[in-house]
């Protein structure tokens, strides 16, 4: 397949301003300038008025959630996942699987063409949850990467979910080692690799911590959990171990290149230096932080001294329904909201949203930029309609603005979105499989009395 005459940010490497990518099988075999070479018997993609980009890869993510959306609206973290867990106690694996169609279509159709996602809610005689989501990826054709969560630290422990939401921890450790083995395929081009993921410091004990740690690296897999989200989880860490959050991971042995962190918000300038003297990645996610209120993270300076970031969702229960594209803007104002006007270029917004993902997921050898040998995974955005049309810099216009329509996005080089239309699988399908999924888990959770607020109610 060739695309011409089209824009092309490769992210590595200069941008050409009319030029053509040739695929070959499920690589990118060339990228150059100019118009492209006769080759017959081969499909073309006009690429005119468009900007190609490497696909978008999302790193945090928890898709179950697509069925939660818009409880405990004005919560904190903490208020709004108790008032979330005894809710996602009543999901099964059809609640699952719907909410993951809807959540994977949704990311497709804002160029994403990998994408992670933290399952950390395994209730007791609800199907195979895992199975589920990955049953879902594998319709709409994005590259996935479930990270296996858990939590084994309930109230009774000193946690923060009920003791029913939680599990034993020789039950997690062999389900995530089972998982491993049932779906990792660490090959080039692995559509399917699976991560170890304990939920976070306040529902994961410290020996699941290191145990999933020695498991991960056994196996030879990676490591996600959430770290540095509020002052309410450093409030708790200092409470509960008497160090901050960093501080207790790198107690753990959980830093390096093999983890990577979602949110990373409230970091000291140690905390920064040891995240990129590491190689530990982090997942900045924007619109979540913004949603919960927890804080601006200092991606600027983290870059700045060298630390990998990539863009992530986060659920869609704390984000709502934020697509992925949209990430880069929102990155790029609050950088600039507390930094200042060149705190965050749009090309650098770009770089966390490909490359810098690529580099959390441990691929930035296979994925994250348009270069010769990588996977052709990437998105078309149409930059020429009549608003976009009158922005001359395409990157600004897909940064800046909203997102753009996409003309293509290609994993593999299959096609996944064509037109701004879900290809794989009916685009109203899995919108409609989402909303059963929520009705579903409404439902089942009612049947057990409980019915998630809207609004958390305080004392004034
Ligand atoms: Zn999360």
């Amino acid at each position: 397949m060739i695309i011409e005459n089209v824009y092309v940010a490769p992210v590595a490497g200069p941008e050409l301003e009319s030029g053509y990518i040739r695929i070959e099988g499920d690589r990118i075999a060339e990228v150059a300038p100019g118009p492209a070479p006769d080759a017959p018997g081969v499909p073309r993609i006009d690429g005119t008025g468009c900007l190609a980009t490497p696909g978008l890869v999302n790193t945090h993510h928890h898709l179950y959630q697509w069925a939660s959306q818009g409880l405990a609206q004005d919560a904190t973290l903490f208020e709004w996942l108790v008032a979330l867990y005894p809710v996602w106690a009543a999901m099964d694996a059809e609640v699952v699987e719907g909410a993951a169609t809807a959540g994977l279509g949704w990311l497709a159709l804002s160029g994403c063409t990998t994408t992670s996602d933290h399952h950390y809610v395994f209730p007791q005689g609800r199907g195979d949850l895992l199975a589920a989501e990955i049953a879902a990826a594998r319709r709409i054709g994005l590259r996935f990467h479930p990270a296996r969560g858990s939590m084994d630290r309930g109230e009774s422990q000193g946690g923060l979910p009920p003791d029913a939401v939680v599990e034993k921890l020789d039950d997690i450790l062999s389900a995530t080692a089972e998982a491993v083995d049932a779906y990792h395929d660490p090959s080039f081009s692995s559509m399917l690799r699976v991560a170890v993921a304990p939920c976070s410091p306040f529902s994961a004990s410290a020996e699941l911590m290191t145990e999933s740690a020695a498991l991960a690296r056994d196996k030879g897999v990676r490591l996600h959990t959430h770290l540095a989200e509020t002052l309410d989880e450093e409030e708790h860490c200092r409470e509960q171990f008497g160090l901050r959050p960093v501080d207790y991971m790198a107690k753990l042995g959980w830093l390096g290149p093999d983890v990577w962190f979602a949110h990373a918000v409230h970091l000291s300038d140690d905390d920064i230096g040891t995240l990129a003297a590491t190689g530990t990645g982090t997942a900045h996610c924007p619109s979540s932080n913004g949603r919960l209120g927890a804080g601006i993270a200092r991606v600027s300076e983290m870059l700045r001294r060298g630390a990998h970031v990539g863009l992530g969702v986060d659920g869609s229960a704390s984000s709502e329904l934020t697509p992925l594209a949209g990430e880069m803007r929102q990155a790029l104002l609050f950088q600039r909201a507390r930094y200042g006007p060149d705190a965050l270029t749009a090309r650098q917004a770009l770089e966390l949203a490909t490359l810098g993902g690529a580099r959390n997921l441990g691929r930035q050898h296979e994925l994250g930029s348009l270069e010769p040998g990588k996977l052709a995974d990437l998105a078309l955005w149409r930059v020429d309609g009549p608003y976009t049309a009158a922005v001359a810099d395409p990157v600004c216009a897909l940064v800046f603005g909203p997102t753009p329509p996409l003309a293509r996005v290609l994993v593999g080089g299959r096609t996944v979105v064509a037109d701004g239309e879900l290809r794989t699988v009916p685009q109203d399908e899995a919108g409609r499989a989402g909303a059963r999924a929520h009705r579903r888990l409404t439902e089942l959770a009612e049947r057990r009395g409980i019915t998630a607020p809207k609004e958390i109610h305080r004392d004034h």
